[in-house]
């Protein structure tokens, strides 16, 4: 079990239910009205911008576009395009992913990770419609909307429960509303809580997240011939994602693709990388940030 977990039990009783909820509706409403009040801000640094949900020149330039050369099956960038159209990377030839196309708006970095966690643990929900807005020429590039329908990789009950939201379900309905594709946030249930990826490896975290996810009872009735793109932040290892791939391959899709904000890729991949990613503290566990 994880940590956050146990200290959920802790709180389990129904008073502190309506005290939670009730403190959560005054912190959003404060928000909201602090938002209105105060001059838009830089979703990266935090200074003064023209608009909302506006970088600042510095944070901009500092975002990498993942919009190059990419593996034809998990999106990852090549170094190089080769000619002759759709070539897969190494990983994927060995071991190919259970979706086609897994892209990401961003490479994650100091900028597309402060955003995610802002929208995490400070609930800014402009920050999804940001997310949403950077997502959409990817999905745009992974098929027709019409046929696609945007499933958020759920959260187990407890966790949301503790959080209030689903981050990955804000930002799939940001990108619904922007880009006219359908959305299903319940097609896909968490059907058992998972310790936390943090500072774990590969192997180890496929095996934390395997049978983690399930399909809603009546899911094939939804989901039966379409294109599901998951929805998630952040792309560390792929494992979480994989392992929802799997889960809603039993619903008789057409195709399940995969889309993020923010994909770790490594160094050698960047041309103008400067986040040391060594330090990179993937799934961005339970880390805290103020606002
Ligand atoms: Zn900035
Ligand atoms: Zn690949």
């Amino acid at each position: 079990m994880a940590a956050g977990d146990a200290e959920i039990d802790v709180h389990g009783a129904t008073d502190s239910n309506a005290g939670q909820t009730l403190f959560r509706f005054l912190r959003t409403a404060g928000r909201a009205a602090v938002d209105y009040a105060l001059p838009p801000r830089c979703p990266g640094c935090g200074v003064i911008v023209g608009e909302d949900r506006q970088f600042c020149l510095s944070c901009w330039s500092s975002l990498h576009f993942l919009d190059g050369p990419a593996c034809a099956r998990c999106s990852i960038p090549l170094p190089t395009a080769l000619p002759g159209g759709a070539v897969e990377c190494g990983a994927c030839m060995a071991d190919a992913p259970p979706f086609d196309g897994a892209p990401a708006a961003v490479a994650y970095g100091p900028v597309a990770r402060t955003v995610a966690l802002r929208l995490k643990y400070g609930r800014r929900t402009g920050h999804a419609r940001l997310m949403a807005q950077l997502m959409a020429r990817p999905l745009a590039a992974l098929g027709r909307s019409e046929e696609v329908l945007l499933v958020p990789v759920p959260l187990h009950r407890w966790r949301l429960w503790s959080r209030g939201f689903n981050q990955a379900a804000l930002v799939a309905e940001a990108l619904a509303r922007l880009t006219g594709a359908a959305h299903d946030p319940h097609l896909l249930v968490r059907a058992r809580a998972t310790a936390a990826l943090r500072g774990k490896g590969r192997r180890e975290r496929e095996r934390i997240v395997a049978g983690a996810f399930a399909l809603a009872p009546d899911a094939r009735a939804r989901a039966a011939g379409r294109h599901l793109v998951l929805v998630d932040d952040v792309h560390a290892s792929g494992a979480t994602l994989r392992a929802a791939a799997r889960a809603l391959r039993r619903s008789g899709a057409a195709r399940i693709s995969a889309l993020s904000w923010a994909r770790v890729v490594p160094d050698a991949l960047m041309t103008s990388n400067i986040f040391d990613f060594a330090s990179l503290d993937s799934d961005i566990g339970d880390e805290r940030t103020a606002g």
